[in-house]
């Protein structure tokens, strides 16, 4: 018998789809490759520096650059420019003033998600943390997101190991739904949703697949998409920039964990990973109410999202999905693939 299940972040829900129960071998299609690129014309290589844009930041040991972070060639959003808002009767508009930015995440080209080590993911942690302290300091944005397409059906374009960072001049409504869903949360109860979510999957350990001093792995809930995961700092944090060094090896540990258990039990899958932290704590004359217990009641986080299937008409038509593996499948599917 299939189940709804209600997500208490997201405030959606989805269909837990048991008697339709899908194995991970289910979901191993055939998938479009990257062209074989010849290394030489790859904008992302070391020895292409001139290729990919003027260097915003960089981690470097001694003369070598370990990430770098470059403009995106094609930016969605640009840096230049005042903020303007404008109505047209009905409907409302921003100019897309913003930022996109590009962080190439190693030298090496031919980097799989089974293949990162620590030092890596750290760097890219390290990198993701800088960008953020920076651009939280310009008042035009609203939220700023960093991210990680892989693989071409994920919208990588470019094969060479690559995440991105996006600045908004608006607050997006999957954050609102949760900035809200997690204010509620802590009126009603005094408590952080997710520290309180936290807890009981712990207790009741059925959904979670690793877990290191710092950070744990679930597969949530009420998953829309098979083998969704979510990983949570344990520390109550509601932003990812107070994370520590000590932190971030964690950070680094957990998500090559994860990317590994995928890379094993998906045959490496193409999938999105996005960090959720809360939004620049910035007063606005038009709200000032916003935020007074941001830092109580938000709790920064991950999500990796596998591009398994396409969306059905269902799904666009209900804004809720159809999930073939239940998250305690999936769950038990990873916690086994640490090798
Ligand atoms: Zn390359
Ligand atoms: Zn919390």
């Amino acid at each position: 018998m299939s189940e709804l299940r209600y997500d208490p972040v997201k405030k959606v829900w989805s269909v837990i789809a048991t008697d339709r129960s899908r194995k991970p071998d289910d979901f191993l299609v055939k998938r479009l490759e990257f062209r074989k690129e010849e290394i030489n014309i790859c904008p992302f290589c070391k020895g292409n520096e001139d290729r990919a844009g003027s260097e915003i930041f960089s981690i470097r040991k001694k003369d070598e650059w370990l990430t770098r972070v470059v403009p995106n060639k094609y930016p969605a959003f640009r840096i230049e420019g005042e903020l303007k808002r404008t109505g047209h009767g009905m409907y409302d508009a921003v100019n897309a003033v913003g930022a996109h930015e590009v962080v190439i995440e190693t030298p090496k080209h031919h980097v799989n998600i089974g293949s990162y080590t620590d030092q890596i993911l750290y760097n890219l942690f390290s990198t993701f943390k800088e960008r953020l302290i920076d651009l939280q300091k310009d008042t035009r944005f609203r939220y700023i997101l960093p991210f990680k397409n892989y693989g071409l059906l994920a919208g990588a374009s470019i094969e060479h190991p690559h995440s991105q960072i996006i600045a908004l001049p608006v607050t997006p409504n999957v954050v609102k739904t949760k900035l809200s869903a997690s204010l509620a949360h802590y009126k009603s109860k005094e408590r952080c949703l997710f520290c309180d979510i936290l807890d009981q999957e712990r207790e009741e350990n059925s959904r979670v697949i690793y877990e290191n001093q710092d950070f744990v792995a679930i597969c949530p809930y009420a998953s829309a998409l098979p083998f969704e995961i979510s990983i949570y700092p344990k520390r109550h944090n509601h932003c990812f920039t107070s994370t520590d060094e000590g932190e971030m090896s964690g950070l680094a540990d957990i998500t090559r964990e994860i990317f590994l258990r995928l890379y094993n039990v998906l045959e490496n899958p193409q999938l999105n990973m996005v960090v959720h932290t809360s939004p620049p704590v910035v007063k606005r004359p038009s709200q000032p109410a916003y935020w007074t217990s941001i830092r109580e009641d938000f709790h920064w986080h991950i999500e990796i999202t596998q591009r398994l299937s396409g969306v059905a008409g269902f799904e666009s038509g209900t804004g809720f999905y159809i999930n073939p593996v239940a998250p305690e499948s999936a769950a038990q599917y990873l916690k086994g693939a640490g090798k």
